[in-house]
């Protein structure tokens, strides 16, 4: 989950954890505040972490694929395709998605099982 850091827009009314800023963890498609969660006053999202946060992010994104990577090299599907999912799902990332079908059709286990926690695609 990336990192947002936001700071009173009026440091006159902030309380002492907004006026100088404070750090969030937010889902990516979670609305941004707009008023500090602890006096209520109004907040900005400050960018310049947020991208910082976004480079993280790609940086955990990239050890769990290589992880995926290590299941898959040493023959264990099912947990290349456990992680692969849970992964496409934390992302939207369609590619781990097809990834994880083809570990769990690796594994043994039949996609067609799969279907119900499968979202359609739109
Ligand atoms: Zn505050």
């Amino acid at each position: 989950m990336p990192i947002y850091e936001y700071q009173a827009v009026n440091p006159d009314d902030a309380c002492p954890s907004c006026r100088h800023g404070f750090e969030i963890f937010q889902k990516i498609n979670e609305k941004p505040l707009s008023t500090c969660i602890c006096c209520g006053t109004k907040v900005k999202k400050i960018v310049s972490l947020c991208r910082a946060a976004v480079i993280e992010y790609s940086e955990a994104h990239k050890q769990v694929e290589n992880r995926i990577h290590h299941y898959e090299k040493s023959g264990m599907w099912s947990h290349a395709a456990e992680l692969a999912d849970k992964q496409s799902e934390k992302t939207g990332d369609k590619s781990l998605k097809t990834r994880a079908l083809e570990n769990y059709n690796l594994a043994g286990v039949d996609s067609g099982t799969l279907s119900r926690h499968t979202k359609p695609d739109d």
